[in-house]
């Protein structure tokens, strides 16, 4: 039986203090631990202040680091690091988020040697796949998903600490959801490449996340779908009352 997964990326949003009053919020709110796993991925500003509010809460919610980069320190203007992010108290990483595919044009290469990375560390990796809107009109979508999981996960031997998001780019900060059956059609396809790479037991236990638009009114149906693990919410995690709508769904 796969634990659901409700995900926060705050993406490039919120101050130290709005970070830290909105894990506040959440971390003061009656949420059923026990029957949904809770991450907040903040910017990489805001990794410290959110874990210590989690940490002083004692609340069993994840913190994640938005990306990483793959040296662990250098002459690198700009860039993050792995123990960086750890020391900060982050325990996964998002990798391969479309932002970072499309606006930084982020390869499927540098992504997986993120993932590896990331795993020697004893870290978790959400890493998210999604095809373009034009590749889902011509009829591209699954081929481009099965390839950025196949190459994303290269060489990666178990999946044990890896969630795989879907999420089509076309239905990211747009108000536009995949239908809850066209997102499970796409879960199926993933889940049918992983059993075919790592076999039927890792497939059955793999966490497939749908993000995409996920709002309250929306999240019901989409957790109602058999391989939908949970969900990876931008903008609706934004706000601790929509979010937690989407945790308690
Ligand atoms: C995301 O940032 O991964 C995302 C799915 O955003 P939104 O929920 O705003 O579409």
């Amino acid at each position: 039986m796969r634990k659901p997964l409700i995900a926060g990326n705050w993406k490039m949003f919120l101050t130290v203090e709005e970070a830290q009053a909105l894990a506040k919020s959440l971390c003061d709110s009656d949420i059923d631990y026990s029957k949904c796993d809770v991450l907040l991925a903040p910017s990489f500003t805001n990794i410290y202040a959110v874990h210590n509010v989690v940490k002083a809460a004692g609340k069993p919610i994840k913190v994640a680091a938005q990306n990483v980069y793959t040296e662990d320190s250098g002459a690198f203007t700009g860039e993050v690091s792995l123990p960086m992010v750890k020391s900060a108290g982050a325990d996964s990483v998002i990798l391969g988020h479309s932002e970072r595919r499309n606006v930084f044009g982020e390869t499927d290469e540098f992504i997986n040697a993120k993932v590896h990375k990331v795993l020697k560390a004893g870290m978790s990796v959400i890493l998210c796949v999604g095809e373009l809107l034009e590749e889902r009109e011509s009829g591209n979508a699954n081929s481009v998903v099965v390839s950025q999981l196949t190459k994303g996960l290269a060489n990666v031997a178990s999946l044990s600490d890896i969630v795989i998001a879907y999420e089509p780019v076309w239905a990211i900060g747009t108000g536009k959801t995949a239908s809850p059956a066209d997102a499970q059609a796409m879960h199926k396809v993933i889940r049918t490449s992983i059993e075919k790479l790592y076999g039927k037991a890792a497939a059955s236990e793999v966490r497939i996340l749908y993000g995409g638009s996920v709002k309250p009114d929306n999240v019901t149906s989409l957790m109602a779908e058999d391989d939908i693990d949970g969900a990876l919410v931008g903008g609706a995690s934004l706000k601790a009352v929509d979010f937690l709508k989407i945790i308690n769904y």
